[in-house]
């Protein structure tokens, strides 16, 4: 990447959800301290009979975080469809931001890209509540790439103001089914754009590990599973959290529903409805994923796939196999290979010229 796309305007913009019912929260006052998590003068409770004020000044590792102050409440469905409809949200807001850009440009859209390019690199992240949230990193460029310089144009009050209208203008809707009303899925009230600079408050370097962070945090923050749910698991016994068990059970309620098939709930059950990849960005922010995706599976074959029936090691590797445990007799053809390249014996698979090797560990 040419190092002058850094004087490209960009702004790193956070795009939340709705509130679906008051959950356990933790927020700092402006002096830094913790305040009050949900306090009603009022008090009362609501119709299930819970309080609806809270005045638990949280700590940071308090296990009631995140969860609804009555799950009763909670608008489960409500949160599991806009999981599930968050990539679509994302995919119509880029579209917009770019309409918004052409139009204040006086430029159709089909001709924006002859003035610049939109070049976009959103994380996902899970709150607490168990929604997903998108950072991203929005710059523009010249025409065809970050090569070129953008039009004068093309400001950071540009970037702030078609954010603005983008978020506010876009909305997916899910028709009614069973028990779930008609409902339509939108941005929630908070947006955040931030301008990106060299020097300041956030600069490039900043936002690039504030990235590498979220990007590193998947659904089992939230107390989910890493894994998908199987056919097989009762719900009531996995090792989550009351309010992701209810999410997990919404999702999986909501599958057998005809007019949500096309979400795959029940596939997507363990991340809490969501299906989009963790990482996106546009072909002209950087290196593409594709690429650095190709690059990583082409290592992970040569390194470590013995199914495909080559042996997992290069010429100057040894396989050093520390760990074994029983799983059961007989072996699966994998097994098969590994155990005859464990003990030398000679391999149909075998290409000429493959050196085998023995496994210090194998006596
Ligand atoms: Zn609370
Ligand atoms: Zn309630």
């Amino acid at each position: 990447m040419p190092t002058t796309v850094t004087a490209h305007p960009a702004a790193f913009v956070t795009l939340t959800a709705p509130s679906f019912g008051p959950v356990h929260s933790r927020r700092t006052g402006a002096g830094g301290g913790v305040m009050a998590c949900r306090p009603r003068r009022d008090g009362g409770t609501c119709p299930h009979g819970r309080p609806v004020s809270c005045t638990v000044r949280h700590a940071a590792d308090d296990t009631r975080l995140g969860q609804p102050l009555c799950p009763d409440c909670f608008d489960y469905a409500g949160a599991v469809l806009w999981n599930a409809h968050a990539p679509e949200l994302w995919r119509r807001f880029t579209m917009a931001f770019r309409r918004y850009l052409a139009r204040s440009a006086g430029l159709r859209v089909a001709d924006l890209r002859e003035a610049l390019t939109v070049s976009f690199a959103k994380v996902a992240e899970y709150q607490r509540r168990g929604l997903v949230h998108f950072h991203a990193v929005i710059r523009l460029d010249g025409p065809g790439g970050p090569d070129a310089t953008p039009p004068s144009w093309a400001t950071l009050d540009l970037i702030k103001a078609a954010v603005d209208h983008a978020a506010g203008a876009v909305a997916v809707s899910t028709s009614a089914a069973g028990d779930v009303p008609a409902k339509t899925h939108v941005w929630g009230s908070q947006i955040d754009v931030r301008p990106i600079t060299t020097t300041g408050d956030l600069t490039d370097t900043a936002v690039a590990g504030y990235i590498a962070k979220y990007a590193t945090k998947a659904a089992e923050c939230v107390g989910t599973l890493d894994r998908r749910i199987r056919p097989t698991d009762d719900p009531a016994d996995l090792p989550v959290s009351g309010h992701a068990r209810r999410l997990i059970t919404e999702c999986l309620r909501l599958a057998a529903l005809e007019e949500f098939a096309g979400l795959r709930l029940a596939e997507w059950a363990h991340m809490l409805g969501f299906r989009g990849h963790f990482s996106t960005k546009s072909r002209h922010y950087s290196v593409t994923l594709g690429r650095l995706r190709a690059d990583r599976i082409e290592h992970n074959r040569r390194q470590h796939d013995i199914s495909t029936g080559r042996l997992p090691f290069d010429d100057d590797q040894v396989l050093v196999i520390a760990h074994w445990r029983y799983l059961g007799q007989g072996m699966t053809p994998g097994e098969a290979l590994l155990t005859a390249a464990l003990t030398g014996k000679p391999l149909p698979t075998l290409t000429t010229g493959t050196e085998r090797r023995t496994c210090p560990n194998s006596s």
